[in-house]
């Protein structure tokens, strides 16, 4: 049997946060707010995610010998993610450097740091923790060789769910696997390039199918997604909240997909738990610390 409902493969990032009142131009200096740390990466968020909901929860991730490593590792353990699979050292643990205007927008600088350094070796000497995971999930924050490495190690009857954000070109071998790819409608727009663009989100679904994933999911924020599973495109109405910050709804929404799809639920099924969860997320802020559990979940 399996030992783990999930694995997450992925990045794990210091998210440092200053408040400003406005960005500075080049070579000036502008003050700004205290220094805000939060654990973050998609990778850690997604295992964070998943394990707040009562998944048994691993994370293959890399981090630096330094204290961000060290308040990533905490996270991740204060959450119940086992933790065996994160490897130390290599490079400085990943930093996005996060300045927010009073407007709320954001300017980010991300060091992917010993993220890039997760390499198909790593993946390779993690084949045991592959093959214990009913479900596999991974993003492109860290090296696509290492993501194709993912697959290529996937144990026969577990099911593998990438998240392509960062977008990029992705190769037939890791779309074949997919199941499903999961997208917002900027990872849509960037993945489908020239074709489709203009049309409707459905439109988007049934094209990303055709490039060869089993299934795909288009998340649509507030609207909620659409799943395309073989024929079939089906709408997951949201859950109406207040949202107060968005920031790692999308990772939210991908752990619990992929729980749900490990312990036997339809796509549309899996999808409407997710949108929940998502929306659960929105209702507090920052990342991490806006995760559900499972009775939060029921509450909403
Ligand atoms: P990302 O964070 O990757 O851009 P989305 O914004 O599409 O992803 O959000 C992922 C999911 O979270 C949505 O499909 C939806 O279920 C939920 N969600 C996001 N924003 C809201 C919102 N304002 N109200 C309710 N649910 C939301």
């Amino acid at each position: 049997m399996y030992e783990y409902d999930l694995l997450v493969v992925g990045s794990a990032n210091a998210d440092l946060v200053i408040e400003v009142e406005r960005r500075p131009a080049a070579g000036e200096t502008v003050l700004g707010g205290d220094l805000a740390t939060h654990p973050g990466g998609k990778g850690a968020n997604q295992a964070v995610a998943a394990a707040r909901l009562g998944a048994r929860t691993a994370l293959l991730a890399r981090v630096g010998d330094d204290a961000h490593g060290r308040l990533l590792l905490d996270s991740q353990r204060s959450a119940g993610v086992d933790t065996a699979g994160v490897l130390v050292g290599g490079a400085p643990t990943g930093v996005a450097l996060i300045t927010v205007d009073p407007s709320g927008d954001n300017s980010i600088v991300v060091s992917p740091g010993a993220n890039g350094r997760l390499a198909p070796a790593d993946v390779r000497a993690a084949t045991g923790l592959l093959h214990r995971s009913r479900v596999v999930s991974a993003q492109l924050e860290v090296p696509l060789e290492t993501v194709l490495e993912v697959v290529r190690n996937l144990a026969p009857g577990s099911r593998f769910v990438l998240n392509p954000s960062p977008p990029l070109p992705l190769p037939p071998e890791v779309l074949a696997a997919c199941d499903p790819l999961i997208v917002n409608e900027h990872e849509a727009k960037a993945i489908l390039g020239g074709t489709g663009v203009s049309g409707e989100p459905a439109d988007w679904a049934r094209l990303l199918l055709a490039k060869g994933p089993r299934s795909v999911v288009v998340t649509l924020g507030a609207d909620g997604a659409l799943v395309a599973d073989g024929d079939e495109v089906t709408a997951v109405p949201s859950v109406r909240v207040a949202a107060v910050d968005t920031t790692g709804a999308g990772d939210a929404f991908t752990a619990a997909l992929a729980v749900r799809l490990g312990g036997g639920a339809s796509l549309p099924e899996a999808a409407a738990y997710a949108a929940r969860v998502g929306a659960a997320a929105v209702t507090k802020r920052g990342a991490q610390e806006s995760y559900p559990t499972a009775k939060e979940v029921e509450a909403l």
